[in-house]
């Protein structure tokens, strides 16, 4: 059903257009063209000059055919890690690698071919299916800053799947929401050799905080990580300030929150223990925080509908899909944030955000097939 050649000559072509997260103007454009030129039409969201990229979400809509459903959101990202200006696509003996020193950035188009070849087996074989919404995302890579931009009152569907995961047959329900946390350590600057007595080491009470945080895998749904440290001035100065950057995961919010405010207290304990007198007053370190939540949880329960729709699309094709976790954000935290049930699916690339990135035909075969079961069936 699938034709083997067309989808790897339009995953060649996508490949060949280089889209660095920022810089995804000409793939923006092409995609506009090329999913019009399918039945959609193709709205740019405007979230381009907001998060300062060439080109802002795509949204197409694909009107349903001969079935009444309700929509079905299909997500992916157009843009690509670095290295990932002037990319080869190479293929041979069925596996596309990039020629040089470059990603292939099969994370993400791999995807987007495969849904681009699924929608057109569905045409041409006249197969009934109902609305679908293709949601292409920018500057998934670079903090999801696409999708947490996205106008979401342009999407109706409820239900989606992002294609964007290593593996085939493969359906992932579940990954962490997490926080970014900031630290700011305001101590007291002395002259180290000369009045060390009028000082207080920020450094001294970071030092302190980190000792006795909980910190790497907390529990089977937590990690947490303090990340970067960068303060003090030189040698001979008692520190006046530090700041330091962490993370904190979960897949339970709760958990997330907890962990969160641990770090927190952690800092303000050390502060208040390292408190010391000076010129005959009491002076504590000041402690600035700044959370930022990064990305919302992924919770999509194992019988949800979405699920089922992959399973029983597996099962048409005598494939069971193994549905599991994951341990990172992605643009389907965001969708799920926002009250689409989206799952991730597998697409086949490998070796992802490296030069040895690759993709063979076949596995993008074998999506493009389940893909085209899914959308019937939904
Ligand atoms: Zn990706
Ligand atoms: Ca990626």
């Amino acid at each position: 059903m699938i034709d083997h050649q067309r989808l790897a000559d339009e995953f060649f072509r996508l490949a060949s257009i280089s889209s660095p997260s920022f810089r995804e103007g000409t793939i923006s454009r092409y995609l506009s063209e090329r999913l019009r030129l399918l039945g959609a039409e193709v709205v740019d969201d405007g979230a381009g000059p907001k998060i300062g990229s060439e080109s802002g979400n795509l949204v197409a809509y694909f009107p349903a055919r001969g079935k009444e459903a309700s929509p079905l959101m299909l997500s992916v990202h157009m843009d690509t890690v670095e290295p990932g200006d002037g990319v080869q696509p190479v293929l041979q003996d069925g596996v596309f690698t990039s020629a040089g020193e470059t990603v292939l950035g099969a994370d993400d188009k791999a995807g987007i071919a495969e849904i681009l070849e699924a929608i057109q087996v569905l045409q041409e074989r006249d197969i009934p299916y109902g609305p679908l919404e293709v949601v292409v995302t920018v500057c998934e890579e670079v903090g999801l800053l696409g999708a947490k931009n996205l106008d979401f009152s342009l999407i109706r569907s409820r239900r989606g799947l992002a294609l964007d995961t290593s593996g085939v047959d493969l359906a992932i329900h579940r990954a962490p929401c997490a926080n970014k946390i900031r630290f700011e350590v305001r101590g007291r600057e002395a002259h180290a050799g000369i009045a060390p007595e009028m000082g207080l080491s920020a450094i001294a009470v970071a030092a302190r905080a980190i000792d006795r945080m909980r910190l790497g895998r907390i529990d089977e749904e937590t990690t947490a990580n303090m990340g970067t440290i960068r303060g003090g001035q030189a040698t001979n100065i008692v520190p006046r300030s530090v700041v330091l950057e962490g993370e904190a995961r979960s897949h339970s919010r709760l958990k997330l929150e907890q962990q969160t405010a641990h770090m927190i207290d952690c800092f303000k304990e050390a502060a208040r223990e390292l408190t010391r007198d000076i010129g005959g007053r009491p002076v504590c370190a000041e402690v600035v925080t700044e959370v930022m939540s990064d990305y919302p949880l992924m919770a999509v329960p194992r019988d949800a509908g979405i699920l089922q729709l992959v399973e029983a699309a597996g099962k048409t094709l005598g494939r069971t899909i193994e549905v599991k976790g994951a341990g990172g954000g992605s643009d389907a935290n965001v969708f799920n944030g926002q009250g689409i049930e989206t799952v991730i699916l597998g697409t086949g690339m490998s070796n992802v955000h490296s030069v040895d990135e690759f993709v063979r035909v076949e596995d993008m075969v074998r999506v493009s097939e389940l893909l085209v079961e899914i959308i019937s069936q939904a």
